[in-house]
C-alpha cells in the first residue's frame, strides 16, 4: 500500500512536529481486527515514522507489537487507552512510553477490564428485548481476547446479521445512552489512570477530546483535574476530529500547557475511515508528545 501524504494545513508547524507519528490504534487484543504484527507492517507501509499500539485497558499486545516494529525498523512506543469515568461519562486516557511490565499498571488495567463480561450479558439481554437474539454469542465470535468484549464486537454482530448497514449506524441506533443495548459502566477513575501511567514512566494524554458530550465547564474541570493529577498531553490530531477541532484543541493545549499527540485511532481496514499514518501534521506552536519520550522510543 502506498504511503499517503499528510497535508500541512498550517504554515507555522514546528520542525519537530513534522513527523508521521501515529500514537493511537487497536489490535485484536482489544477491538481492532488486525494482529499487532499486521498493524506494524501496515504502519510501516503507510510511512509511519513513530508508532504506538494503544489497545483498550490492556497491554497484552505491546510486546508483540514492539518485536514486529523492531523487525520492520519502525520506531515504537508502548501504549494503552484506559477507560475512565469522569462526571458521569466515559473518557479515554492514552498512556505512552511506560514500562508495560509495571505491576500497578497491569493490576489496574485488569481491574478496569473486570465487569466487561457481565456488562456484555446485560447488553445482550436488552437487545433480546427489542427482538435481537443471540447477540452475546454473536459478539463473542469477533472477540480476540475473552477479557475484552466491547461494544465494537456487538456492532460487528449487528452489521453481520443485517440489523444495521455499518458501525456508525449501530452507534446511532443502539449501544449508546438512551438506546437499546446501553449498559452504564463504572470504569477507572481519572486520578488512578493518570497515576498508573505516570508511575510506570509514561505520559498520560486525553484521547479524542472532541468526542465527549461535556459542557464547557465540565471540559474545563476534566483538563484541570487531569493536569493536577500529573497528566501531560492531549490528542489534537486524531481520526475523529475535524479541522476546526484540531484548532480548538491546539488552543486548549497551549492554554493548559499540555503537549500534543497525533493518532489515527485505527481499528480495521473495513471500518476506519482514517488509516494508519494518514493524518495532517500537528498545528504550529505546539510541543509534540514525542519530545518528552525520546528515551522511551525503541
Ligand atoms: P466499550 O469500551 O465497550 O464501551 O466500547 C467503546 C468502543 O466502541 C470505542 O473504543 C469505539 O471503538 C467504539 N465506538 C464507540 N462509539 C462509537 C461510534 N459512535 N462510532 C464508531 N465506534 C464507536
Ligand atoms: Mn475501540
Ligand atoms: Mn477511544
Ligand atoms: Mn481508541
Amino acid at each position: 500500500m502506498p504511503a499517503r501524504p499528510c497535508p500541512a494545513y498550517n504554515e507555522n508547524v514546528n520542525a519537530s512536529a513534522i513527523l508521521n507519528a501515529d500514537l493511537h490504534c487497536h489490535s485484536v487484543v482489544s477491538d481492532g481486527t488486525l494482529t499487532p504484527e499486521a498493524l506494524a507492517q501496515r504502519a510501516k507501509a503507510n510511512g509511519v515514522e513513530l508508532w504506538a499500539l494503544t489497545d483498550h485497558d490492556e497491554v497484552g499486545g505491546v510486546q508483540r507489537a514492539a518485536q514486529a516494529a523492531a523487525a520492520a525498523q519502525l520506531p515504537f512506543l508502548s501504549g494503552v487507552e484506559i477507560s475512565v469515568t469522569f462526571a458521569g461519562q466515559t473518557v479515554h486516557i492514552v498512556g505512552l512510553g511506560f514500562d508495560a511490565q509495571d505491576e500497578r499498571l497491569v493490576q489496574g488495567l485488569r481491574a478496569t477490564r473486570g465487569g466487561r463480561g457481565e456488562r456484555a450479558q446485560e447488553m445482550a439481554e436488552q437487545l433480546r428485548q427489542v427482538g435481537i437474539d443471540g447477540a452475546y454469542e454473536g459478539a463473542l465470535k469477533y472477540v480476540g481476547n475473552p477479557e475484552l468484549i466491547s461494544r465494537t464486537h456487538f456492532a460487528r454482530f449487528l452489521v453481520e446479521v443485517g440489523v444495521c448497514a455499518d458501525t456508525p449506524e449501530v452507534f446511532r441506533r443502539f449501544l449508546t445512552e438512551g438506546k437499546p443495548g446501553f449498559v452504564p459502566h463504572r470504569w477507572a477513575n481519572l486520578r488512578d489512570a493518570v497515576h498508573w501511567i505516570g508511575d510506570a514512566g509514561g505520559i498520560a494524554v486525553v484521547a479524542h477530546p472532541a468526542r465527549y458530550a461535556f459542557t464547557a465547564n465540565e471540559e474545563y474541570a476534566l483538563f484541570t483535574e487531569f493536569k493536577a493529577h500529573g497528566g501531560r498531553g492531549v490528542e489534537v490530531v486524531t481520526g475523529s476530529h475535524s479541522p476546526s477541532e484540531y484548532v480548538k484543541y491546539a488552543d486548549l493545549a497551549r492554554e493548559f500547557g499540555l503537549v500534543a499527540s497525533r493518532g489515527s485511532d485505527f481499528h480495521s481496514p473495513d471500518e476506519s475511515h482514517t488509516d494508519l499514518g494518514a493524518l495532517p501534521w500537528l498545528p504550529g506552536q505546539l510541543t509534540p508528545v514525542w519530545e518528552l519520550l525520546e528515551t522511551r522510543i525503541h
